[in-house]
């Protein structure tokens, strides 16, 4: 079992700003003088790893980043994601050499920790194992290698190392468009807001500013990357995007292990969980909800939702209906799981807490676009990454890791690039021909796994089925290993270098070739002869 590590909320101190860029005016019209070498649009995981990764291997080249949003204080809101094999051994290469020096001025992230590694084991926890569980009843598991983080506590980390190698951040700084023939991208500035954040009522006129780039601009602005749409707009790409199938929304709990205080309104007399709850697993209940425990010990929900899931569940009002509801709703899901998270233990009684249902109310609903380009490298100067390159879906599990990935190999095309050719004007090129195979593979990947939580009864009991077979031939000692053992799992501890997309989906397609249409087969004829009511 795992205890929270101490300390996985830091601060960072704010280093002083970069210098300012000229601001477009009627009178320099924008004829202005910036520009950088390296421009990055989005200082996400991928965006910052880039950035650090370039300076290590260059401290002199003029690397500039560009981000939307505010320079964040707080490092630990937003979303758990698992750094498995792939992400761990990209921002390893941050340690590799020219390491950036041990700050001081940082508090609570683990200061004594000099690799990234150690840092990321201080502020996350540690996943030793999965469990798919079906009505409450373990129906497989296998055991893993990662690290649970929240996506903000990376970032943070990132920003960290980036703030070390005094790499100039423009926040508030949002790409509008790209001027493709004359290589440069013009930005408002202003503070950011979204809908959780609502404007501020400010009379002054949006500012804008042009950047010409000299070498290559870097499109690291996730899932609705503008730049991937502008060049898309210029038909410099094309682009086919499917949505993830589901939307995701977060119900959260304090850890019920160590709480001690209850706000419960209702007397729940149903008996304690039958199924033990570890913080070092996570658990995928069916396509219904994945569970896991966060970095500081709370647990998160995070429920499957669908165009048949009911009007309440995308309600942002915790109207006491709702919250009887949502309960009712939860308890379906997972009898084990509602009564031993969200319950809070006083003495010998049980008693549920209803602000836990309430807070689900006032989350936001997550959801977005699985994406495949036709090239990663839409002109020779600017190159696409992450999840603007090929986003997938939470439930794939390699989002943040192939993000982190893109991240390293372009990093290192460019460098290896400049040593050899000092021609930059194929970077891009070269990065496309390396990464996009496995991109495109990655969304095979994602598609397959999303026939899993969003697709018909048919898909599902096949998969299940092949799932079923190869758990068997595994135990046999006939297959050594399926293609999730080989990302999540901890086999893949036994390569030195992550397995590409590419070999994985041939993997796949090996093994289930076969396993697929009997699957399938076996649905019509022995599932529906049966009852017929799931199809
Ligand atoms: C709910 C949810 C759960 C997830 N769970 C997992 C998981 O368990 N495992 C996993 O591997 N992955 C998961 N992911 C995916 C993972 O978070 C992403 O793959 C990863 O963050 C991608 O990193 P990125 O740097 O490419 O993009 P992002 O993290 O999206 O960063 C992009 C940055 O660009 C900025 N930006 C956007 N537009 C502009 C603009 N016009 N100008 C300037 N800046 C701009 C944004 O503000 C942002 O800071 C999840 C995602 C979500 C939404």
């Amino acid at each position: 079992m795992n205890t929270a590590a101490a300390g996985q909320r830091f601060t960072l101190k704010v280093p002083d700003p970069p210098p300012p860029l000229v601001i477009d005016t009627d009178h320099n019209n924008n004829t202005n003088n910036n520009s950088t070498s390296v421009a990055i649009i989005g200082a996400g995981p991928s965006g910052l790893l880039t950035a650090c990764l370039l300076k290590k291997q260059n401290p002199t080249l003029d690397v500039k980043v560009f981000e939307m949003r505010d320079r964040p204080t707080s490092f630990y809101g937003s979303f758990p994601v698992v750094l498995n094999k792939r992400g761990l051994t990209a921002l390893q290469h941050l340690d590799a050499a020219a390491a950036p020096p041990t700050r001081n001025n940082t508090t609570g992230n683990g200061a004594e920790a000099s690799t990234m590694l150690e840092k990321l084991r201080y502020c996350g926890r540690i996943v030793d194992g999965i469990e798919i569980l079906s009505q409450d009843k373990v129906v497989a598991m296998a055991d893993t290698y990662g690290i649970c983080i929240m996506r903000d506590q990376l970032v943070g980390l990132l920003l960290e190392a980036a703030d070390a190698f005094a790499i100039p951040i423009y926040w508030q700084h949002k790409l509008l468009a790209l001027d493709l023939d004359h290589r440069s991208a013009s930005f408002t500035q202003q503070p950011y807001h979204d809908a959780e954040t609502p404007a501020v009522e400010n009379n002054t006129k949006t500012k804008t500013l042009t950047v010409s780039v000299t070498q290559i601009l870097i499109g690291s602005d996730g899932n609705y990357s503008r730049v991937r749409r502008e060049c898309e707009k210029h038909k410099r790409l094309t682009v086919q995007d499917w949505s993830w199938g589901i939307s995701m929304r977060y119900l959260l709990a304090s850890d019920p292990t160590t709480t001690t205080t209850t706000n419960s309104t209702t007397q729940d007399t149903t008996p304690p969980p039958a199924h033990p709850i570890d913080g070092g697993i996570h658990y995928v209940l069916g396509s219904d909800a994945y569970v896991c425990q966060q970095p500081d010990g709370d647990w998160s929900m995070s429920l499957s939702l669908n165009e048949h899931s009911d009007d309440f569940l995308l309600s942002n009002d915790p109207t006491p209906d709702n919250v009887a509801k949502l309960k009712a709703f939860c308890h379906t899901v997972s009898h084990s799981f509602t009564n031993g998270l969200l319950s809070d233990t006083t003495g010998n009684t049980i008693t549920t807490t209803d602000e836990v249902y309430a807070s689900f109310f006032r989350n936001r609903v997550f959801n977005g676009s699985i994406i495949k380009c036709s090239t990663l490298a839409p002109t020779d100067w600017i190159a696409l990454i992450g999840d603007a390159a090929h986003a997938v879906a939470p439930f794939t599990g390699e989002g943040v890791n192939s993000a982190l990935e893109s991240a390293r190999i372009l990093s290192t095309v460019m460098t290896e690039d400049n040593r050899q050719h000092n021609h930059s004007r194929t970077t891009t090129h070269e990065y496309d021909m390396l990464r996009r195979p496995d991109a495109h593979a990655l969304c095979a990947y994602a598609l397959r796994n999303r026939k899993l939580v969003a697709g018909t009864p048919a898909q599902k009991c096949t998969n299940t089925f092949g799932t079923i077979v190869l758990g068997l031939l595994k135990k046999l000692g006939w297959v050594t290993a399926v293609p999730q053992d080989l990302m999540l799992g901890a086999k893949a501890q036994e390569y030195d270098q992550p397995i590409p997309y590419t070999q994985l989906m041939a993997l796949d397609h090996a093994q289930r070739w076969c396993l697929d249409p009997v699957g399938t087969c076996c649905f019509y004829t022995i599932c529906c002869t049966c009852c017929g009511r799931c199809n």
